[in-house]
């Protein structure tokens, strides 16, 4: 089988939220967008509502309908992207909660679905989603009276304690809700971190719980394991993949495994990126092909059958770092083809 395991802890995604959980006084939702991070929106919204969250949110409708199906009725499902031209139906029909982001928006949802629920997302400053303060300012006494499920923003830079711009955006979200007496969202898993100025009455964490950065404490949640294909002895002078990419000078041991950057293996990884066998650690050498990677295992005394690019030896941050990325991109990118096995939960 060359294929290669990603084994998904659920019991550390659990201990992950309820550790972030426990550092808020109010309510601690889950952002389960992009199919879970990658890992699975079913398992892993399966085991957080278990855990005792009641409140997701979703970049988009589509992906509320998928997590109404996994969820069933009861546990609030909210919309980043507010309600776009189509979501409608799937807005009444599956109860879902879109996060109204302009003054288009608003009269979209108000003329089609005039009694459903709905929340405000503001812009205090990243200008990326939200309604800006003018436009807020001239609609918020129309707006309040019809009680929002919440109010919410998003920080452009909250996995940097220092930087300027977290009090900044703050100020702004003070004065655009002060006073508004409907519930307040401000914190991702970098806000929840920065502390409780910043957490309001409900948090919205994502990547804390799939076990990346910022938040450093986080239990590693996704392991994966590739098959060794093929392992071959290369003289001096001899190459390895794709553009010679490396070249042995002395006799070395390659092990041919089963990822590449079709399955999130990034290519940029090439000649930077190990993988381990217990804590003994190999070099990827030459390129990352689309389905393969070549390993040096020169120095291993046996030939093992599988070898760990994700595990407690290294994480996703160890990755993201040698790929210039961030842990959010590789858990993302980790491809279909894997065997995927839940652990607890
Ligand atoms: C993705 C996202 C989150 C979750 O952010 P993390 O950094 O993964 O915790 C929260 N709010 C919004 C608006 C988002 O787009």
């Amino acid at each position: 089988m060359a294929n290669g395991t990603l084994t998904i802890d659920l019991d550390a995604l659990v201990q992950n939220w309820r550790a972030l959980d426990a550092m808020t006084a109010g309510e601690t939702a889950a952002t389960v967008k992009a199919d879970g991070y990658g890992l699975g929106i079913g398992p892993v919204a399966r085991a957080l509502a278990r855990a005792g969250a009641r409140s997701f949110f979703v970049a988009t409708a589509e992906e509320g309908a998928e997590l109404r199906q996994v969820l069933g009725p009861g546990p609030a499902i909210n919309i980043y992207s507010g309600h776009m031209p189509g979501d409608a139906d799937m807005i009444r029909d599956l109860s879902l909660v879109p996060m109204i982001n302009s003054i288009d928006q608003l009269q979209r949802h108000l003329e089609a679905l005039p009694q459903a629920p709905f929340g405000f997302q503001l812009d205090s400053g990243m200008n990326r989603l939200g309604m800006e303060p003018a436009e807020w300012a001239a609609l918020r006494e129309i707006d309040l009276g019809r009680e929002p499920t919440l109010i919410m923003s998003h920080l452009a830079c909250s996995d940097d304690p220092g930087a300027a711009m977290n009090a900044a955006q703050r100020r702004v979200f003070e004065e655009m809700t002060a006073g508004t007496g409907a519930p307040r969202s401000l914190a991702a898993t970098g806000g929840i971190l920065l502390g409780p100025d910043y957490h309001y009455d409900l948090t919205r964490p994502g990547i804390g719980l799939y076990g990346g950065l910022p938040f450093s404490e986080a239990l590693p949640v996704a392991y994966l394991e590739l098959p060794v294909i093929q392992v071959r002895d290369v003289e001096p002078g001899e190459s390895v993949g794709y553009g010679m990419g490396y070249v042995a000078r002395q006799p070395r041991r390659i092990a041919t495994l089963a990822a590449g950057y079709a399955d999130g293996v990034i290519r940029l990884l090439s000649g930077k990126a190990q993988v381990y066998f217990g804590q003994r650690a190999c070099p990827l050498v030459g390129r990352v092909s689309m389905d393969m990677i070549g390993v040096d295992i020169s120095h291993l005394s046996d030939t093992p059958a599988s070898l760990t690019l994700l595990g407690r030896q290294q994480g996703v941050d160890v990755l993201a770092e040698q790929a210039q990325t961030i842990g959010y991109e590789i858990l993302t990118a980790l491809g279909r083809r894997y065997n995927r096995r839940y652990s607890g939960g």
